[in-house]
C-alpha cells in the first residue's frame, strides 16, 4: 500500500497512477473491551437479530464461529445490495465438515445481508456448545482502524508492457520488498481494490461476461500498529484467523447483476 504523497512522484504516476484504485484497509486491532453489536468489528458478539435461531451450519449443523461484521453506515463504500445494511461472515469451526476445504472456502463459510426490516427485533441467541475435537477456534474480538490507502495490482494484475517497465525501474529486485510491499496489493483484509493472488492472477469472469470486481479481501495477515515487519507467525493478525496458511478470501460481485453473482474463492501458499 503506498500513500498519496508516494503516488507523486514522477515514476510512480507513470507506471502506477492508471491502476490506483483508493480503497480502505480495515487494519483490526484487538480490543481490550467488548465491541458493541452494532458496530463493524472481527470476531466478539455479533447482531444476531436476522436469525432466528443461533446460525448453525447447514451442512454439518455445527454452531458458527462469527468472523467479521461490517455496518454500511461505517463504511458506504462495500457492496450492499439494495436495502441491505449489514454484512455479515461466519465460518463452519468442524475441520471435517464434508464442504469443508473446496475451490471456495478451507472451512466452510457463509455470508449474510440483512436489511434493517429484517434486523428491526433484538433476539438474544447463547451460542451452543461445540462438542468437536478438530475445530477452528473463534476469533479474538477485533475494533477496526479503517484507513483510506491507495491499492495496486499484485504483480499478473498489471498489463504486459507495464510489467516490462516495472522490471526496468525496480531492475532483477523487482520482486523484492520494495515493490511487494509498496507497489502491490495491500495484503490486509480490505474493501475493494485488488486480490493478493499467491497461485498468480485469475479473471474471475461473470456469466453476463463482464469481469467481477474485488469488493473485499479477508486476510490472515493484518498486521497492527506496532509490530515490526515481517511480524513473529504468532502475530500476524490481532484477530488470530488462519486461512489454510497464511492465505486469503476474495469476495467478487458483478454490480450489474446483483448479489447472485456472489462468488469466494480462496488461496495460500
Ligand atoms: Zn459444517
Ligand atoms: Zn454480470
Amino acid at each position: 500500500m503506498i500513500t498519496e504523497e508516494q503516488l507523486s512522484d514522477e515514476i510512480i504516476v507513470k507506471y502506477f497512477e492508471k491502476y490506483s484504485r483508493k480503497i480502505t484497509a480495515l487494519r483490526p486491532h484487538k480490543s481490550p473491551t467488548k465491541i458493541e453489536k452494532n458496530r463493524s468489528k472481527f470476531g466478539g458478539e455479533p447482531n444476531l437479530n436476522g436469525f432466528d435461531n443461533y446460525p448453525c451450519c447447514k451442512h454439518c449443523k455445527t454452531p458458527l464461529n462469527h468472523v467479521v461484521q461490517i455496518y454500511k453506515s461505517e463504511f458506504p463504500d462495500f457492496y450492499f445490495p439494495k436495502d441491505k445494511v449489514l454484512f455479515q461472515i461466519y465460518r463452519c469451526p468442524n475441520a471435517d465438515c464434508p464442504e469443508s476445504f473446496n475451490e471456495h472456502h478451507d472451512f466452510t463459510t457463509f455470508y449474510f445481508y440483512f436489511s434493517e426490516s429484517e434486523l428491526a427485533k433484538n433476539k438474544e441467541y447463547d451460542k451452543p456448545v461445540i462438542n468437536l475435537d478438530n475445530f477452528e477456534e473463534e476469533l479474538i474480538e477485533c475494533y477496526l482502524k479503517p484507513e483510506s490507502v491507495i491499492d495496486l495490482p499484485s504483480w499478473g494484475d498489471y498489463e504486459e508492457i507495464d510489467e516490462d517497465k516495472i522490471k526496468v525501474k525496480f531492475g532483477e529486485e523487482w520482486f523484492d520488498d520494495e515493490f511487494i510491499l509498496e507497489y502491490s496489493a495491500h495484503s490486509g483484509s480490505k474493501i475493494n481494490g485488488y486480490p493478493v493472488w499467491i497461485q498468480g492472477a485469475n479473471e474471475v469472469k461473470c456469466s453476463c461476461g463482464k469481469n467481477k470486481e474485488l469488493f473485499f479481501q479477508l486476510s490472515s495477515e493484518d498486521v497492527e500498529d506496532g509490530v515490526e515487519y515481517p511480524p513473529a507467525p504468532d502475530n500476524w493478525s490481532g484477530h488470530g484467523l488462519m486461512i489454510g496458511d497464511l492465505g486469503y478470501m476474495y469476495f467478487f460481485v458483478c454490480k450489474a447483476c446483483g448479489e447472485t453473482s456472489i462468488e469466494i474463492q480462496w488461496e495460500c501458499s
